[in-house]
């Protein structure tokens, strides 16, 4: 069985890598933080203390980071994987970045004589700890079939969507979805609020009919009882517009629906909820129609 590095504990990292260890993988960890890299050693992880470390001791490294920089770090930096990955290793990055990094990362492990693959996940938190991630990647067809026996311990539906970078697009337009439609979802039920209508009756009556989604069932739930404990932390979701919009820039695209979510959210963060779920993004949705909370009277 093929060695499996895991660097970024976060509330995705964790569960995947747990799911690894029951699975029988031989695991070695790394996170900035020692707090879950110690959990994960308990349940029978090897500790590393550098990302060059890891990829010492291992023949695929998993990375699932915050953002592009911090991946930039940690694969193509100083003591970073690259420099202790073995000719014939696998960078396996599942968090959600530029796809521009993504080719950029499969370009330097390819004049390292590695392989490279993009694979973001979708299916949160939940998703992660049951091992039911939607797992988008890109890359090549050799090191996606490699990659998949892990892959296929961490998610169900798997899919290669195409070379390099494929997967961080897929996942740019995944999180165009979500975001509209918590968007959506908020302003449907701020409207009920204001109109006098119950909101709640309003998302049961809507979960039966064309308007059913993952996001009002989760998120419409969420936004009733204002619990936004997270889940997606608002200031990940923002990061990934900001993937969306750069994206669509270079391209020279108008995504002006998927813009003014995005301004939306930096209403949110401004307000101080940026370390809350993305569903309180209701919360400015309720201030614009000045309705006190959309949680019906007890
Ligand atoms: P998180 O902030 O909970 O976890 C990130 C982890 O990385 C933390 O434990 C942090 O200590 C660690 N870390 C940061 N910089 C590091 C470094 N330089 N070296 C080692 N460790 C470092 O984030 P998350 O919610 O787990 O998200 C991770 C990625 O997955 C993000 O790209 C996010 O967009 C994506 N994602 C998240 C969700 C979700 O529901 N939370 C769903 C799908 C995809």
């Amino acid at each position: 069985m093929e060695r499996v590095g895991f660097i970024g504990l976060g509330i995705m990292g964790k569960p995947m890598a747990m799911n690894l260890l029951k699975a029988g993988c031989p695991l070695t960890v790394f996170n900035r933080s020692p707090g879950p890299q110690n959990e994960l050693v308990m349940a029978g992880a090897t500790s590393a203390g550098s990302p060059k470390d890891v990829a010492g001791q291992s023949d695929i490294v998993i990375t699932m980071l915050p953002d592009s920089p911090d991946v930039e770090r940690v694969v193509l930096g100083k003591d970073g994987v690259l420099e202790g990955l073995h000719s014939g290793g696998l960078v396996l990055d599942m968090s959600t970045v530029l796809p521009s990094l993504a080719r950029n990362i499969q370009d330097k492990a390819r004049q390292k004589g590695c392989m490279a693959l993009d694979a973001p996940v979708s299916g949160g938190q939940v998703g992660a700890r049951d091992a039911t991630l939607s797992i988008m990647v890109g890359g090549t067809v050799s090191a996606f079939e490699r990659a998949r026996p892990i892959l296929e311990k961490m998610g169900k539906n798997i899919v290669h969507v195409g070379d390099a970078g494929a997967g961080q697009v897929t996942k740019a337009a995944n999180q165009i979805v979500v975001a509209v439609t918590i968007a959506a979802v908020s302003e449907a039920l701020v409207l009920a609020a204001k109109a006098g209508v119950d909101p709640s009756r309003v998302r049961e009556a809507l979960l039966g009919g064309f308007a059913q989604s993952p996001v009002l069932d989760l998120h419409g739930n969420r936004m009733l009882q204002h619990n936004f404990q997270p889940g997606f932390r608002t200031v990940l979701h923002r990061k990934d517009m900001a993937i969306v919009l750069n994206t669509a820039r270079e391209l020279e695209l108008a995504l002006p629906v998927s813009a003014t979510v995005a301004e939306l959210m930096n209403a949110l963060i401004a307000s101080g909820g940026g370390e809350l779920d993305h569903s309180a993004l209701v919360t400015v949705l309720e201030k614009l129609g000045n309705v006190q909370g959309i949680a019906p009277p007890s």
